[in-house]
């Protein structure tokens, strides 16, 4: 018999592009060019779209897109994913009509910088990789600064021979056009969260409406920012979001707020080259344009500083919550937990007029188990029976706490006095057909007694409930042990 993980343990990287833990369903290697070479492609056609007459592209995407994809999603980070790429940047450069000689060169050039971003990117860890410590944008600023001088590079020895450019300033040209897209485009596909999400806890239908209008406040008043910096227009226009993606950073997560400042980011070098935000300065000549598009990236890179520094905060929160409120051998809730949401629940289902039902197990001769077999198989035989509990929980927000030892609660908020028993009866079977293999060969099995108590309705005072199911345990261990008995909760306790 297998010992079963608690369910309450953190979810292992399950997306279906992820990583090698997430080897179960096949990737074949020709889907992954496909993919990659359909991604390359669309962002080489968008980036000859915002090229404006006899000038670099506005926005080139590919090869950030590129260098993401591969990084985030290890399954396409294959020989036929890197061939992907190249023929993405070939179809899309076909496509808008380059020869072949510039199709070659300006592949190879935009292969030198994803390389150079790919090495480096490799050498750090995934956390940083993932933008999740708060020195992981600094260090991701320092790869990008250098990718774009590989870039830069390229630019130098391709331009002249493609664009007719002198090299110098084609170089320089493709070095800040990198910056730009790297830092706008890298950190959304960085991060993109490719974990399942945790079943959602139901929640009453006004609580999640408020909720919802308040966290959509950042990106309205990014909304607003971008309009007043179109109607206001200058050179400050250009910060104008700021204050509003710091807000989002705050608000919405690295993702979310990675996504936020690209979508920003890209509108306002549109703008500002289409000529819709007036800056009110001469845009015209390499180094304003130039100037501008680093200005804007770089206003960029505070949010997501921000919203880096926001997730190492969070997730640090939530591993201190999960510690202090749970049992760190069975993964349930410890006994300060349990009464705290049991306390909540059974106020709800008070209101509503519901019933409930509260159960106490506690395993039969347990020191026999620790005295024949050591303390070491108690523990497994503790952590089986936390395991058979969990598996016949009802559907819900689970509520099932270890009170300490070997002795468990379940709170069955809204359940009958038959479902309440129909529960107990099936716990208590599967603890006593199920045997626990303790390591050596040698299989354990325990039963368990269960004293039950229902309300009807419930009633709001948990230790009222836990005291009558303590009643009806007690009478479970008299009785023979490895039963049910219920008491039923009316004015005073009756059995
Ligand atoms: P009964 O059927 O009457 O419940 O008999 P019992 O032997 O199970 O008696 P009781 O419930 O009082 O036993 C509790 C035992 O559980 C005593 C203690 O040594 C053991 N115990 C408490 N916590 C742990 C633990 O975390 N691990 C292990 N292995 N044993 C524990
Ligand atoms: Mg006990
Ligand atoms: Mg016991």
């Amino acid at each position: 018999m297998q010992i079963h993980k608690p369910r309450s343990q953190p979810p292992q990287d399950d997306g279906v592009l992820a990583g090698a833990g997430a080897s179960t369903a096949p990737f074949h290697w020709l889907q992954a060019g496909l993919l990659v070479a359909c991604v390359v492609t669309l962002a080489s056609l968008f980036g000859v779209w915002t090229r404006l007459a006899g000038q670099l592209a506005v926005f080139w995407p590919a090869n950030a897109l590129l260098l993401g994809v591969l990084l985030r999603f290890p399954r396409l980070d294959t020989a036929s994913g890197w061939i992907g790429g190249a023929a993405g940047y070939m179809v899309g450069g076909w496509i808008a009509g380059d020869g072949l000689a510039a199709l070659v060169l300006l592949t190879l050039g935009n292969f030198l910088s994803v390389v150079t971003g790919y090495l480096l990117l490799a050498r750090l860890g995934p956390d940083d990789r993932r933008l999740a410590k708060p020195a992981s944008v600094l260090m991701l600023v320092w790869v990008i600064f250098l990718s774009a001088g590989a870039s830069g590079l390229g630019g130098t020895l391709i331009g002249p021979l493609v664009f007719n450019s002198p090299a110098i300033e084609s170089g320089m040209a493709w070095f800040v056009s990198e910056v730009v897209n790297y830092i706008a485009i890298l950190p959304a596909v960085l991060t993109i969260p490719v974990r399942r999400l945790a079943r959602p806890v139901p929640r009453q239908w006004r609580a999640g409406h408020g909720r919802h209008l308040r966290r959509a406040l950042p990106l309205a008043s990014l909304a607003v920012s971008l309009g007043l910096a179109l109607v206001v227009g200058g050179p400050g226009a250009i910060a104008f979001p700021v204050p509003a993606l710091l807000w989002c950073g705050m608000a919405y997560g690295l993702f979310g707020t990675s996504v936020l400042t690209l979508l920003t980011t890209t509108w306002m070098l549109l703008a500002i080259s289409k000529g819709q935000l007036d800056m009110s300065v001469q845009v015209d000549t390499p180094q304003m344009l130039m100037s501008v598009r680093l200005g804007v990236t770089l206003i960029a890179l505070s949010p997501i500083a921000v919203a880096s520094a926001m997730a190492t905060h969070t997730a640090l929160t939530r591993r201190l919550r999960h510690m202090a409120e749970h049992d760190p051998l069975t993964g349930t809730m410890n006994r300060r937990a349990f009464s705290d949401h049991a306390g909540q629940a059974l106020r709800q289902a008070r209101i509503a007029r519901a019933p409930a039902g509260l159960l106490i197990l506690d395993i039969d001769h347990f020191k026999s188990v620790n005295d024949s077999y050591g303390h070491a198989a108690g523990d497994l035989v503790i952590v089986h029976i936390a395991n058979c509990l969990r598996r016949h929980l009802p559907e819900g927000p689970p509520l099932l706490g270890r009170l300490g030892g070997e002795e468990f609660a379940v709170l069955l908020p809204y359940c009958t006095r038959q479902q309440t028993l129909e529960i107990a009866e099936r716990m208590r079977q599967a603890c006593a057909e199920t045997a626990v293999d303790i390591g050596d060969g040698r299989l354990v099995t325990a039963t368990a007694s269960i004293g039950a108590c229902v309300a009807l309705p419930a009633i709001e005072q948990l230790d009222q409930m836990l005291q009558c199911a303590d009643g009806a345990l007690y009478q479970a261990k008299h009785d023979g042990r490895n039963r049910v008995i219920l008491a039923e909760w009316v004015a005073s306790v009756e059995r």
